[in-house]
């Protein structure tokens, strides 16, 4: 790598460090994750100031650093700034966002999981629901990982799924299990027909086929859960930002916080 290079990039996260500088983690298409520094950034005659704000895609010249590459010049290519004036759609994009950070390792090439981010990142800033916008992140994220959800065949016998028989959503074992086949008890992992078609739809349908969809408040509840459990599974942890998003859902009118703490 050149000792300085020029990239497109998405912040994902950022903690200040000492008087006036600040830290970020950065996705980008070619370099992957990498943590970058931002000098001086947080007083108010710097020049990169607040263009280096998460949800955004920008231009950015870097210098190979030691510890940290050096942010040396910001350009924002694309600001959207109406996914930040809706709550519910900034809290999915700090979730969002953390996945992406989750899943990817340093330095290691991330072209699809980048352009599966920006879109999110669009279809958010033009109001699409935040929580489709999420569900249809999380299962291309899955795909990406190589980690794509079985929804068509038992994950434990691997016949075909008929519409009349009892699903059970076990995402340790990567998707569906029969009505037949044993597993866990049914009390705690049964997955209705209906939430069953909703996560098939998400695998095939495209965004605006999506995005036209009427669907039944509890069948994207249960969908919800179920990405979510699988998600945990995959990464191996619950996102931090979940809580957040669960604030802003749970009090609409009176979440006023930038973000998760800490993010
Ligand atoms: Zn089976």
């Amino acid at each position: 790598m050149p000792r300085r290079y020029v990239t497109d990039a998405i912040v994902l996260s950022r903690f200040d460090l000492g008087e006036a500088d600040r830290v970020l983690t950065l996705i980008t298409p070619e370099h992957g994750k990498l943590k970058a520094i931002a000098k001086g950034v947080r007083r108010p005659t710097s020049r990169l100031g607040g263009s280096l704000e998460p949800f955004a895609e920008l231009n950015v010249a870097l210098a190979r650093g030691r510890t940290f590459d050096v942010v040396t010049e910001v350009r924002v290519g694309h600001a959207w700034l109406g996914l930040r004036d809706d709550l519910e759609s900034a809290a999915t994009a700090w979730y969002i966002g953390e996945l992406a950070d989750r899943s990817l390792e340093e330095r290691h090439e991330a072209h699809a999981l980048y352009a599966l981010l920006r879109r999110a990142f669009e279809l958010l800033d033009a109001g699409m629901a935040p929580g489709r916008v999420a569900r249809w992140y999380e299962m291309h994220l899955a795909d990406e990982l190589g980690q794509r959800p079985e929804v068509d065949r038992c994950v434990e016998c691997d016949r075909m799924l008929e519409a009349s028989e009892a699903f059970r959503w076990v995402p340790p074992l990567g998707g569906v299990v029969c009505g037949r086949c044993p597993g866990p008890p049914a009390d705690r992992t049964s997955l209705s027909l209906d939430a069953l078609k909703l996560l098939k739809a998400y695998q095939r349908l495209d965004i605006e086929a999506l995005a036209a969809l009427r669907l039944p408040e509890g069948t994207e509840r249960e969908v919800e859960g179920a990405m979510r459990d699988f998600m945990r599974i995959a990464l191996e942890r619950d996102p931090r930002s979940l809580a957040f998003l669960d604030e802003v859902r749970s009090h609409p009118a009176h979440a006023r916080a930038p973000g998760p703490a800490g993010a």
